[in-house]
């Protein structure tokens, strides 16, 4: 593991503007100190002060890997000291394909009594931070992002310090669609023995709600019904682009790259930001669009505002109205700061200042864990990777519903290139036929079987699941390319569009090779008319007309089922040429 503060990028102590690109770095880089040196120079600095990371955001940045840490203690500091806190979560799914299938022996299933939430693997807080009560130094009153490694902390120390936060009365907690973090967090904590993990969080305000408030009030239209993402709040109420590229990044990678630094600090901070605005146009300030109208500087001037270089360094700006726009924002921000360094000091410990409180008191929220929260279901589970659920429309079907692949015999992921299928109840008559081809075709073991069942017969045994029901392949996420949703109805036509989907090669040989009564093998050499007659005995009747003929009998090596090549046998291995389409 990499140390951040020894990652490369420039680093510098804190206590200087938090937005100061150029900071003690270019000195030293100008006084020709090499890297080595300058390494050296800023850990020993960083023995009794934390380090910022460098991002792309005007904001500190710090990771925080362990308890005995400037960053641990600043990040202390930080809590006691801000009565706003933008809260977001990253983790890694319970578990995924390669989970599964990598490592030694059998690969075991996820059965839902195993089904785990996702392990969060990284918490961001974004302080908004107070002046110093100390009479610190004047930077050190700045917002900044912690970010706290929960793969390298103990878990113990942080939950307590968490739970304290989480329902402290003079800190305001905001973030994006929480409840899901928090379920994930709390489940996580608890697997490590601090039950019950988090029982809620509040006072939260969503920025959902947030975002609503603030369309309401400046246009008057009713709120969308549709939940927009952070990053299109942010651009709405910010006009600020934010990337989404590490959204899907791997979080449980050491050490974060930069890019997932930034990214993660970016959610968390935004937060801050957004509240800001809201906070302004709640406590009857001039409202962004009038501020911006009674804007009579140039842009020229904007820029030399040092706070507004910052974020014109920082942000990826999609136009030049938003620009204009984020600029405007930033300075109506400088007002706010400005006007609560008049205001009497106070500290975390002491209740929110006026402006919050009424907020609080209004729009304030309450995140519970009921019991019901703390366990995963697999019906209802809402998991980023979940697919859309498809309606029962006959013959018309989105792309989605299309056979993705490679299904789990492919070769090109380590598989044996023979074809597996498992038939729902609803195609059964599918297996028969499918078994007539010589393709291995098994039913489910129980009549009715639950949905789980059926999901774990096939990935236990590398089948693709063929059914009709539509519900079904809402578990796709359980067994990516391993569920298909036949679309024909009659059996000669689901035949064929199996053969077609999977490309399934087959050939004349083939046929009637598979006991279609079980999907079992036969035995590897014919049986004669007596032999037949004594395997017969007692469970199936060989017809009198058939002993004349000179005829081959197969018997099933699994269910003893006898097999003639008669007329029926005959007419069955030309339906199926037809059907196969073996002549063309
Ligand atoms: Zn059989």
């Amino acid at each position: 593991y990499r140390h951040p503060r020894a990652a490369g990028p420039p680093t510098r102590p804190s206590g200087g503007q938090p937005a100061e690109v150029t900071g003690g770095d270019r000195t030293s880089a100008a006084s020709g100190t090499s890297a080595m040196e300058g390494e050296t120079a800023t850990t020993a600095a960083s023995t009794s002060t934390s380090t910022a990371i460098t991002t792309m955001l005007p904001v500190e940045t710090h990771l925080v890997t362990a308890l005995e840490s400037p960053e641990y203690a600043l990040l202390q500091r930080s809590l006691a000291r801000s009565s706003v806190l933008g809260l977001d979560a990253e983790w890694k799914p319970s578990y995924r394909r390669d989970d599964l299938c990598g490592g030694g022996g059998e690969a075991a299933y996820p059965s839902t009594s195993s089904l785990l939430f996702p392990t969060v693997t990284l918490l961001q807080i974004a302080c908004r931070g107070a002046p110093d009560p100390a009479g610190g130094a004047a930077g050190d009153s700045g917002p900044r992002v912690f970010l706290l490694d929960l793969l390298s902390l103990p878990l113990p120390a942080v939950w307590e310090l968490l739970g304290d936060v989480f329902e402290s009365p003079h800190v305001l907690k905001l973030g994006f669609r929480f409840k899901q973090d928090l379920v994930y967090l709390s489940s996580t904590f608890a697997s490590h023995g601090c039950n019950p993990g988090f029982n809620k969080v509040e006072p939260f305000i969503d920025i959902t709600s947030v975002y609503h408030y603030l369309t309401n009030t400046s246009t008057g239209k009713k709120p969308p019904k549709e939940t927009k993402s952070l990053a299109t709040i942010c651009k709405e109420v910010l006009g600020i682009v934010m990337s989404k590229e590490h959204q899907c990044s791997d979080w449980s990678i050491r050490p974060l790259t930069k890019e997932q630094i930034s990214y993660a600090a970016a959610d968390a901070y935004y937060l801050l930001e957004i509240f800001d605005v809201f906070q302004c146009n709640f406590s009857g300030q001039d409202s962004v669009e009038q501020y911006s109208s009674r804007l009579t500087r140039g842009l020229k001037d904007l820029f030399l505002t040092s706070s507004v270089c910052d974020n014109v360094l920082s942000i990826k700006y999609s136009s030049a109205s938003d620009m204009v726009k984020s600029s405007s924002y930033a300075l109506l921000r400088n007002t706010i700061t400005a006007a609560s360094t008049s205001l009497p000091l106070y500290s975390g410990t002491l209740p929110l200042d006026l402006s919050l409180s009424e907020v609080v008191t209004k729009y304030g929220e309450r995140i519970l864990l009921k019991e019901s929260d703390r366990k995963p279901r697999i019906s209802k589970r809402k998991g980023r990777r979940q697919p859309p659920v498809f309606g029962e429309y006959e013959g018309e079907f989105t792309t989605n519903n299309d056979w993705q692949g490679p299904p789990p015999w492919d070769s090109s992921i380590g598989g044996d290139e023979c074809p597996r299928f498992l038939c729902d109840v609803m195609v059964e008559g599918l297996a028969k036929y499918l078994r007539c081809v010589g393709i291995d075709a098994a039913i489910p073991s129980s009549k009715k079987p639950e949905p789980r069942l059926l999901i774990e017969q096939a990935y236990k045994e590398k089948r693709v699941l063929l059914t009709r029901d539509a519900k079904l392949l809402k578990h796709q996420y359980l067994i990516r390319n391993q569920i298909y949703r036949v679309k024909n109805l009659i059996k000669n036509e689901q035949l064929l569009e199996v053969i077609e989907t999977f490309q399934l090669k087959i050939s004349e040989e083939q046929l009637m090779s598979r006991c279609t009564k079980c999907n079992g093998h036969f035995i590897q050499k014919p049986l004669t008319i007596e032999e037949a007659i004594t395997a017969s005995k007692g469970f199936q009747v060989i017809p009198d007309c058939l002993f004349n003929q000179d005829l081959e009998f197969w018997q099933c090596i699994d269910c003893n089922q006898l097999y003639w090549e008669g007329t029926q046998y005959q007419n069955a291995v030309q339906k199926f040429i037809n059907v196969c389409k073996l002549n063309d």
